[in-house]
């Protein structure tokens, strides 16, 4: 057991120690260095963390994260709002983004279908999803989730849910290797795979 010189320190170092991949003698380190600034900078710090948490929203319409009720890619009418690139999660936007190479809008899942963890389509963006294409003029919908085999499954979910819909279903190209995560694929490459999207192929 540590002995802490501070309980308030010893609290703090705690606290880091939450963080996924921090260990105490990290989080130590961290908190060590916050003491070394000046009050304001970790002032701005500690309010950057609880205004985040706070204040940020989730679009109502993809899902992803937002400072208004709708987000900036939704309301943008510069976008093709036709075309909908459903992702798992968030990071996946900002990769996509980043590409330059997509111009339609995006739907986040939250998540993929797995039975291991507990997942289950009432678990992830799926509903909303269907809604969507209903209501919504959409002409295609881009499936961009990890070549997993949950990946995969969620596919084939996605698909029977929106088959009857008519909409064009299609999937980015396998140019991201197997059991990579799509955030993880360089610019290059995941741009690549969404301009060469292939329609989805139940049989395979
Ligand atoms: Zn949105």
């Amino acid at each position: 057991m540590q002995h802490y010189p501070s309980q308030l320190l010893e609290r703090a170092v705690e606290e880091f120690s939450k963080l996924p991949g921090v260990g105490s003698k990290t989080a130590m380190r961290l908190v060590l260095h916050l003491l070394r600034q000046d009050t304001k900078s970790v002032e701005a710090f500690g309010q950057s963390i609880i205004r985040l948490r706070q204040e940020v929203k989730f679009c109502h319409v993809c899902h992803n994260i937002s400072d208004a009720d709708v987000c900036e890619i939704c309301a943008n009418p510069r976008r093709d709002h036709s075309i909908v690139c459903v992702v798992e999660n968030i990071q996946d936007v900002m990769a996509i983004e980043a590409t330059q190479q997509y111009r339609g809008t995006y739907h986040v899942l939250g998540g993929v279908i797995s039975p291991m963890d507990g997942i289950g389509p009432s678990d992830l963006q799926i509903q909303s999803l269907v809604e969507r294409v209903s209501e919504e003029d959409i002409s295609e919908v881009i499936l961009a989730l990890s070549p997993t085999l949950e990946g995969d499954t969620t596919n084939f979910y996605l698909y029977r849910k929106l088959a009857d819909s008519g909409v064009k279903i299609t999937v980015i190209a396998r140019g991201v290797a197997q059991n990579d995560e799509l955030q993880y694929t360089d610019e290059v490459t995941l741009g690549r795979s969404i301009i060469n999207r292939t329609l989805f192929n139940v049989n395979l």
